[in-house]
Order: C-alpha cells, then structure tokens, then sequence
C-alpha cells in the first residue's frame, strides 16, 4: 500500500520520530543519573573526593585568572575511631551522616561540600578572604559541637577540627592550597582538637 503522501520520508512518520525523542530523553535522563552516582559520596550524598577536586580545581584557575579570594577548609571528627569502637560501625556511619546534613546546612549556596575520605570533609568556599573564612569555619565548628546528635536514642557530642587555608599567590596549584589546609589540620588536632587552625603561607624559596 502506498503512503498518504508521495513525498513523506519514512523517518518522517510521526510516531518514529516521537520514539527517537523518548530515546534521546531516556538517555540524558541515563547519563544524568550515572553523572550523580559517580559524583556522590553514596554514605552521606555529599560530592565525593574526585568531584570535590574537580570544583576546587576549577575555582583555584577562576580565582588566579580573575585575581579573586579563594578560600579551603578541611575538617575531620575528633576521636572518631571511639565512636566506631564504642558504638559501632553504623551509628559511626549515623554520625558522619548528620555531620554531613548539618555542613551542608551551615554554608553558602556557593559553597561546596565533600567528603574526601573516611570522616574528612573539605568545603571550599570561592571568593572568601581569610576573616570570611575564619567566621565560616567557627560557624561549622559550633554547628556541630553545639548540638549532641540524637542517633538511635543516644546523645552523642561530636566535635570536629579545622584547618584553613586561603589562596596565596605563591600558592602553584590546587594541590598546594588543599595541603596547607591539611597542615593545619594536623594543627589543630595537636593543638587540642575541636578548634580552627590557620594555615602558614607558603614558604617563598626564592
Ligand atoms: P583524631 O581526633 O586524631 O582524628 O582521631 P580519630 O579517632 O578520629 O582518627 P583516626 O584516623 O584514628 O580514625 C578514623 C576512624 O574513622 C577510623 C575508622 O574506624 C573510621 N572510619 C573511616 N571511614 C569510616 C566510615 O565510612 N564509616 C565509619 N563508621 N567509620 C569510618
Ligand atoms: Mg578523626
Ligand atoms: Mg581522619
């Protein structure tokens, strides 16, 4: 039987090109949700360590390329491993969730927040000078020690350490900001823990 029209193509026919559309629309939907499982921290739905990276890369080369603050904090649970041992693996788990919820609660919409390993967290927080920074992170500080964490009828008080670091121009990568961070980190752990430590600006070799 000859089609209606002389003229229409067969990839013209409307209910081939509806079908082409759901595939299309399938696919995007596929590749958005496998882009969101291989950026997500699975534990708390955090960004992970390599899209952590990613946004932090990206806003290192922003800020030295628009001369703007930059500014990085990295966080760890004090003590944590008496939590896992005392209470068990998954009210540790319950913990580093509600740590998480409360992160992400406490900082700007520009800020990103990600889990880059077992109970450490970095956020970083673009155009942030240092005192902006400092607020932040004591604002983190308490919002995690000011509440104990009610988790399966327990309280439990939770507090974190937090090293700072802002973009120095000596500063040569990403990397190099992130461990200064990481240094005082160490800092404020030897320091006593559940406090903010700043870090040095890099040392000038030259
Ligand atoms: P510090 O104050 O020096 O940070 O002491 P800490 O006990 O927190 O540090 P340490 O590095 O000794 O222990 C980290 C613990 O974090 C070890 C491990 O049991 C726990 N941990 C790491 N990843 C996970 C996780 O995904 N879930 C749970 N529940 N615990 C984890
Ligand atoms: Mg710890
Ligand atoms: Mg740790």
């Amino acid at each position: 039987m000859r089609p209606a029209s002389g003229s229409r193509h067969e990839s013209g026919c409307p209910w081939r090109r509806h079908r082409a559309q759901d595939e299309l629309a399938e696919r995007q939907r596929l590749e958005g949700e496998l882009r969101r499982v291989v950026e997500t921290d699975a534990l708390t739905g955090l960004a992970n360590r390599r899209s952590l990276i990613r946004v932090l890369a990206r806003e290192f080369r922003h800020a030295r390329r628009h001369d703007h603050e930059l500014a990085v904090l990295i966080f760890d649970l004090d003590r944590f491993k008496a939590v896992n041992d005392t209470l068990g693996h998954a009210t540790g788990d319950a913990v580093l969730r509600e740590t998480a919820r409360r992160a992400l609660n406490d900082v700007h919409d520009e800020d990103t927040v990600g889990r880059i390993g077992g109970e450490e967290f970095v956020v970083v927080l673009p155009e942030t000078d240092q005192p902006g920074a400092r607020h932040a992170a004591e604002r983190l500080r308490l919002a995690i020690e000011g509440r104990p964490m009610a988790i399966n009828g327990i309280e439990l008080s939770v507090t974190v350490s937090v090293g700072l670091a802002t973009l120095h121009p000596l500063d040569e990568g990403h990397k190099v900001l992130l461990g200064r961070a990481d240094e005082a980190l160490y800092e404020a752990k030897k320091a006593g823990r559940n406090r903010v430590a700043i870090a040095r600006p890099p040392a000038d070799d030259g």
